[in-house]
């Protein structure tokens, strides 16, 4: 077995971090390094998908229960507006091997394309 992801000890308690918002099979924190006036991270409870491309072939409902989750934080803490991030592999920026969606909302530059 692995060691548990960062977000699984966030979530579990032994990582300091405020969980924000909660669904049956997510939940959503603040990026401890903000990239925009608005970053979050929508995370499934589960680390079984590594990536979105294993999450959207593997679980398409809990996908669509993230992108939910992140368009009703965008409304409470943004404008309503906002861009939805999957790092996916090492050379495109993932660090965390636990899939997550990076939340940017807020005053958005035009070329802050990513997280
Ligand atoms: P990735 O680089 O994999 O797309 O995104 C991982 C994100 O997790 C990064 O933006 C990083 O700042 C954030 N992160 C890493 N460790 C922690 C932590 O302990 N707490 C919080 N809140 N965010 C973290």
């Amino acid at each position: 077995m692995s060691e548990p992801s960062i977000f699984t000890r966030i979530l579990e308690g032994e990582v300091p971090s405020e969980i924000i918002a909660e669904t049956e099979n997510a939940f959503a924190i603040r990026d401890i390094h903000p990239q925009a006036p608005v970053h979050l991270l929508v995370i499934p409870k589960s680390e079984e998908y590594r990536n979105v491309v294993e999450l959207a072939a593997g679980d398409p409902e809990l996908l669509a229960e993230l992108i939910g989750l992140a368009s009703s934080l965008a409304t409470e803490h943004g404008g309503g507006d906002f861009r939805l991030v999957f790092n996916t592999g090492p050379n495109a920026g993932q660090t965390v091997f636990h899939v997550h969606a990076h939340v940017l909302a807020g005053e958005l530059e035009e070329k802050t394309l990513g997280a």
